[in-house]
């Protein structure tokens, strides 16, 4: 049960249910407990780091594996190769037991969901952290916020423009990176620029949620310098929490290098189209706060106040955990075996040592 334990250690502060006159608010207060754990990665796999989910394994000295990890160790324990053979029952009552908040909390997401359920909504998450596409800037926050750090922080190398609207663009030869923010401050787009063997390549992508994939179009056009030839891309733009690294997109629009200026000056036509440009909040995501504390701790509503007390005289539990083997019952040590067998309790619950 070391997990189980380690949660234990991590709760800093139980919040105290106050004293109330009302009996039936106090059976609601007493319906749930916060817990404050120190460790975001509680409830992860030790092995993939992947979100744990019932069945968790452990072996003998209860070192927890998840089971999709269980099958790829061939059930030995890579700490302490013992066999795993144990259901962690007393974890999994745990995650059953709790509802947790999300992970984005930091980033201003408020939802408070079951374990279970945690995966599926992180996925259409409207805070999920997005990180600044600027050159060196570390800023990583919610579509809302990158977009007015971008606005605040980057505001000199950033081209303005109006959705629906052609605006130009002059792109020297050594810029790679060319930063477009729509006017209202939200959605940021990036102009890549290449120099290639037979032009210069451009495309564009944007920054935020994956629910804006559909939502925009856009085209590129150039001219050549006496406005007789032009070559137009009509395309889509990829939408990235975070910009790859080291790739350029291989649907491009290649423009000769002789449509550039002596000074290797190229200007480009762009325009990034919206179907709805006054659905302004479905492209940013919801607004909220940072909240550095939630960046640190993770807090968890025990819906059950009891999922950590010892099952048989329902103290809270304290390191060392022990648990019947493959049930859910805990205990801590103060128990002797006369105690357990009173309560008709299997005695493998003292036995089954997992410190
Ligand atoms: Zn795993
Ligand atoms: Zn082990
Ligand atoms: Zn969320
Ligand atoms: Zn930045
Ligand atoms: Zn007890």
């Amino acid at each position: 049960m070391e997990r189980l334990e380690e949660v234990m250690h991590k709760r800093k502060r139980t919040l105290i249910m106050p004293d109330s006159d009302d009996e039936e608010e106090e059976d609601l207060l007493e319906a749930e407990a916060t817990v404050v754990l120190t460790d975001r990665e509680v409830f992860d796999c030790p092995i993939c780091l992947n979100q744990l989910f019932t069945p968790v394994f452990q072996c003998e000295n209860g070192h927890i594996v998840c089971s999709s990890c269980l099958s790829k160790l061939k059930r030995k324990c890579p700490f302490c190769n013992m066999r795993i053979d144990i259901r962690c029952r007393g974890l999994e009552k745990f995650l059953q037991s709790i509802n947790i908040l999300c992970k984005f909390a930091h980033n201003g997401c408020t939802k408070t969901m079951p374990y279970s359920k945690k995966i599926e909504h992180e996925q259409v998450c409207q805070h999920v952290t997005c990180f600044c596409p600027y050159p060196s800037c570390s800023f990583e926050r919610s579509p809302s916020l990158l977009y007015r750090h971008f606005r605040v922080h980057h505001e000199l190398s950033t081209t303005r423009f109006t959705y629906n609207t052609t605006f130009s663009v002059s792109v020297e030869i050594n810029q790679k990176q060319i930063f477009l923010q729509e006017r209202h401050g939200s959605v940021v787009f990036i102009l890549h620029h290449e120099v290639q063997q037979n032009g210069r390549a451009f495309y564009v992508d944007c920054v935020g949620l994956s629910t804006l994939k559909d939502m925009f179009a856009y085209h590129l056009t150039a001219e050549s310098m006496d406005m007789d030839t032009s070559v137009t891309l009509k395309s889509v733009p990829e939408v990235h929490k975070q910009l790859p690294k080291h790739t350029f997109l291989k649907k491009h629009l290649t423009v000769p290098s002789a449509f550039a200026g002596d000074n290797g000056i190229l200007s480009l036509s762009v325009c990034i189209i919206k179907d709805d440009p006054a659905a302004l909040e479905v492209q940013e995501g919801e607004r909220g706060l940072y909240d550095p504390v939630a960046h640190k701790v993770l807090k968890v509503v025990l819906n059950n106040p009891d999922a950590l007390d010892c099952s048989i005289c329902h103290k809270q539990l304290w390191t060392p955990v022990f648990q019947n083997y493959n049930s859910s019952y805990l205990s801590s040590r103060t128990h002797t075996s006369n105690d357990i067998s009173s309560k008709s309790v299997n005695v493998d619950l003292i036995n089954t040592h997992t410190v």
